[in-house]
């Protein structure tokens, strides 16, 4: 919960062909309010850019679906994802950051100023722009799973793996993320099925390793789910075995809860016309720099970041773009 009021973006004035008016300048507009964004805008705040910062579609950004963070240095007991971002962003008001509720609905970056419209009718001009839309887990897109989503459907275990306790769960995907969800889930379910597209894992070894060693879970590799059946909420997946091979075949396992973990997809779309993507999505930035393609429009966090994405690896890559930006504005 913010512990901030709302504050209004500018009255919509129109001009003369019913067009919003551009409305306001500033140094540096900040969109996203996440680690990164909030980390840019303590920087610039405190470098005297009166950053403005849109929060965007998920206030808080990623960490605001987490309970525990632990590997947040700083906070030896740990602290929660929602306490850490009203943290932050208390952190970045204290020096003057004009923190408002908003969506950046398309942008112009073909001349300078820039300029940013927000939630389709404020335009605002900016001499530098800070991108910092963050991540959005991805779905696989089933009809049943839209459905049942938060009634056995969810996309963070660490948020809602504590739900199961005792029971039967499924997660999905074969990297990482799946690995480390399952295992999490392993500590307080009885028993995890690990649904695997492919017949291998993409995960690190060290990761496979500890799955497989788990003695409750199991990984069903070469499924894919066909669908999530049950009444309120998730009591079964319908998976399909080999899809596609002349073996094929239907089975169905007993589930509570049916977790994604196949990815995410980078906030970029908004930016693309402008900006430099790579094939899934993730704005490309000159190699150890928040620099995007075009001068004075920085990105960081994870919409940039494919490899990483942790919350102290986008708030040091806010404070980049940060410096990035006084450096930009000082050289012109
Ligand atoms: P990845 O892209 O690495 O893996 C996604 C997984 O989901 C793949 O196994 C993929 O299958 C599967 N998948 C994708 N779409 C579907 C679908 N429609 N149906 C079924 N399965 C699907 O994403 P992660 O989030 O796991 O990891 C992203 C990055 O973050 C990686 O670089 C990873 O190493 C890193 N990371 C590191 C961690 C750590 O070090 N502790 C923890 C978490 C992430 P397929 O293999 O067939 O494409």
């Amino acid at each position: 919960m913010s512990l901030f009021k709302p504050l209004e973006t500018n009255p919509d004035k129109k001009n003369i062909d019913g067009q919003p008016n551009p409305s306001e300048h500033v140094k540096c507009l900040i969109i996203g309010s996440g680690p990164a964004g909030y980390t840019a805008a303590i920087y610039a705040a405190r470098a005297n850019l009166k950053p403005l910062l849109f929060k965007g579609i998920q206030p808080g950004g990623q960490l605001t679906t987490t309970t525990e963070v632990e590997n947040f240095p700083g906070y030896p007991e740990g602290i929660t994802g929602p306490k850490l971002m009203e943290d932050l962003e208390q952190q970045a008001a204290r020096f003057g950051t004009d923190i408002r509720w908003g969506i950046a609905t398309s942008v112009d970056f073909s001349s300078t100023p820039h300029k940013v419209v927000v939630d389709e009718k404020t335009t605002f001009e900016a001499d530098t722009v800070i991108i910092a839309t963050g991540a959005t887990a991805r779905y696989l897109g089933l009809e049943s799973e839209e459905k049942y989503r938060g009634s056995g459907v969810s996309a963070c275990a660490t948020c809602d793996g504590f739900f199961y306790k005792g029971k039967d769960v499924a997660v999905v995907g074969g990297g990482d993320t799946a690995c480390e969800e399952a295992l999490y889930l392993a500590g307080m379910c009885r028993k995890v099925y690990l649904i695997v597209r492919k017949p291998f894992l993409r995960a690190s070894k060290i990761m496979q390793q500890r799955v497989m060693d788990a003695p409750n879970i199991e990984v069903m590799f070469e499924r894919n789910t066909r669908e999530l059946r049950g009444n309120q909420v998730v009591e079964e997946a319908v998976l399909i075995k080999r899809m596609g091979e002349p073996d094929e075949q239907e089975e169905i396992i007993k589930i509570d809860g049916f977790f994604l973990a196949i990815g995410h997809t980078p906030n970029s779309d908004v930016f693309k016309p402008f900006l430099e993507t790579d094939e899934t999505g993730y704005i490309k930035t000159v190699p150890g720099t928040p620099r995007t393609n075009v001068a004075g429009v920085f990105a960081c966090g994870d919409v940039q970041d494919k490899t990483y994405r942790q919350a102290v690896t986008a708030a040091g890559s806010g404070c980049s773009a940060a410096i990035e930006a006084e450096r930009y504005l000082a050289q012109r």
